[in-house]
């Protein structure tokens, strides 16, 4: 299946399924490297086919300009619990009895963050991690919503999911920005290097005056994967960012892994976030 601009939101979550599946895969626990490599020779042509359009696609201008667009918080205001309705709209019409609704992938990962007695603002950070993802909502392809993220403007790190993609980028034709530094300073911070576009920079951006800081890192970096499972992109790491690396990876395996548990009863749940939810955030915020 190719991945253009303009497939429906129905086709963007079946590849989107796949891709979950792929990343629970690709990160298992006490993988071999070798293992690795087998893993994503055999994986679905779709989630190929994602990353091909990802990696030629997601350049340092397209960053900058979705960046731009989206970080002006102009596309109106609704409530945490609106946008998690919202978000649910999208729908995997391939097969509606086995897949989870997004708002009980949400309420999983957030159920099995507070079964194990975790602070509250990292239960709601499990709640409200991928409402990043209604930018399929407002037309934007999936390569530029979901899959691993990466820095651009500098060097592409072997440990990112098919490297052999970035071939096809056009930066990849660009010295500067193929060195290892790039446009940034070494130690320069995460927070001053841009990062392919997707739903984590967009919900790290929404909420950034309402949530603590380890939990703004969990949101902003959860799908960087080169970094936090593979420790790549140290060179450009602050002191900070050294230090809230072990909450991004403590956040990892309830998004990855809580997928196996019961689904959670939203009905039931839903006063207990909606008082987790005013603990935290105004009624509406923009978005
Ligand atoms: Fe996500
Ligand atoms: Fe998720």
């Amino acid at each position: 299946m190719a991945v253009t601009a303009k497939e429906t939101v129905s086709n963007d979550l079946v590849i989107e399924d796949g891709w979950s599946e792929f990343v629970a895969g690709r990160y298992r626990e006490g993988k071999s490297e070798a293992e690795f490599r087998n893993y994503d020779a055999s994986v679905v042509p779709t989630v190929a086919d994602f990353y091909k359009a990802n990696h030629e696609l997601q350049t340092l201008e397209f960053a900058l300009a979705k960046e731009k667009e989206y970080f002006a918080l102009n596309k109106g205001t609704m409530s945490i619990w609106q946008a998690a309705e919202f978000l649910n709209t999208l729908v995997d019409e391939s097969d509606p009895d086995t897949d989870l609704t997004q708002i009980e992938h949400l309420m999983q990962t957030s159920e099995a963050i507070r079964k194990d007695g975790h602070p509250r603002w990292m239960v709601l950070t499990g709640f409200i991690h991928d409402l990043g993802k209604v930018l399929c909502l407002y037309g934007e392809p999936q390569w530029a919503v979901v899959g691993d993220t990466f820095p651009v403007g500098c060097a592409y790190s072997d440990k990112i999911v098919f490297p052999e993609y970035f071939a096809a980028n056009p930066d990849s034709k660009v010295p500067k920005y193929q060195t290892q530094y790039g446009i940034y300073e070494p130690h320069c911070g995460l927070s001053n290097v841009h990062m392919s576009w997707g739903h984590d920079a967009y919900i790290g951006h929404v909420v950034r005056n309402y949530m603590p800081e380890e939990a703004l890192y969990m949101l902003r970096y959860h799908s960087f994967y080169a970094w936090h499972q593979q420790d790549a992109y140290s060179h450009l790491l602050s002191q900070h960012d050294e230090a809230m690396l072990p909450w991004v990876k403590k956040f990892n395996p309830y998004d990855l892994y809580s997928k196996g548990a019961a689904k959670p009863n939203v009905g039931n749940l839903k006063p207990y976030y909606e008082d987790l939810i005013a603990e935290f955030f105004p009624d509406k915020i923009a978005w």
